[in-house]
């Protein structure tokens, strides 16, 4: 039987600030089951999915910084966060009756699996869900970058960013009205404009390295798998 599904293995970023919901603080354990939810239906469906979580809704090691702490360990707690937002979504996806690997890019042997190329491969193929978690281990770096290295490491079909708004747009569609959506952009187009849809790192790996990504609404439902079909949902960039 062919598959329905255009692109089969997906690395899907979600930020912190997507497992909010309405709260001010933490996960929102609706919001986190809803996602877990599609991710589930596009494991039954044949995708193979890596998530990277952010850690914004915790720690976001810029702001311990502007107020005061060391960067490189205001970075280090940002990265403990993601671990955190890592094991919530295992969670979530194991009572969906999924199979998940939590994999860190810093050791933490009691809690998860050290992030190893291949096992990681491993067992995306074997159908579990991998979770990259704690970013790229590094600090300095974010996990918009984090996703783009690892869909490449992977070599994912296509890396899907999750956000609250329904792509990119030309202006903060909030704040004005004229603001338009994008259907497809190029990366040199989002440097050129200086479009806000990832850091400059994460846009310039993905360019070098001609990983397609689609920005999509996740308070969108269904968009996961509209998107894996091959759907014209969001914003496409491609180089
Ligand atoms: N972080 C880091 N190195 C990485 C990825 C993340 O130091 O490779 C830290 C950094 O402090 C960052 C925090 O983890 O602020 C949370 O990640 P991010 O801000 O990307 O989360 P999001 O905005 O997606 O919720």
């Amino acid at each position: 039987m062919t598959s329905p599904l255009k692109y089969r293995r997906i690395l899907l970023k979600l930020s912190g600030e997507a497992l909010l919901g309405n709260a001010n603080y933490g996960i929102d354990p609706e919001v986190i089951g809803r996602i877990a939810d599609e991710v589930a239906d596009l494991i039954k469906a044949g995708a193979e999915v890596a998530l990277v979580l952010g850690g914004g809704n915790i720690f976001r090691g810029a702001g311990l910084a502007a107020a005061g702490m060391d960067r490189v360990t205001a970075d280090h707690m940002g990265m403990m966060a993601t671990i955190m937002n890592s094991l919530a979504m295992q969670d979530a996806l194991e009572h969906r009756g999924r199979f998940v690997r939590v994999m860190s890019a810093i050791q933490v042997h009691e809690v998860c699996e050290d992030y190893i190329r291949r096992r990681a491969i491993r067992h995306l193929e074997k159908g579990r869900v991998v979770i990259f978690a704690a970013g790229t281990g590094n600090p300095f770096f974010t996990t918009d970058s984090a996703a783009s290295l690892r869909a490449v490491e992977i070599s994912a079909d296509l890396m899907i960013k999750a956000t609250k708004v329904d792509g990119v747009y030309s202006a903060d569609p909030n704040v004005d009205a004229g603001a338009r959506q994008y259907n497809h952009l190029t990366y040199d187009e989002i440097i050129e404009r200086k479009l806000g849809v990832m850091d400059a790192t994460a846009v310039v790996m993905c360019r070098d390295n001609n990983m397609p990504l689609r920005v999509v609404n996740m308070n969108s439902p269904g968009t996961l798998m509209r998107a894996v079909l091959g759907g014209d949902e969001g914003t496409l960039i491609t180089k």
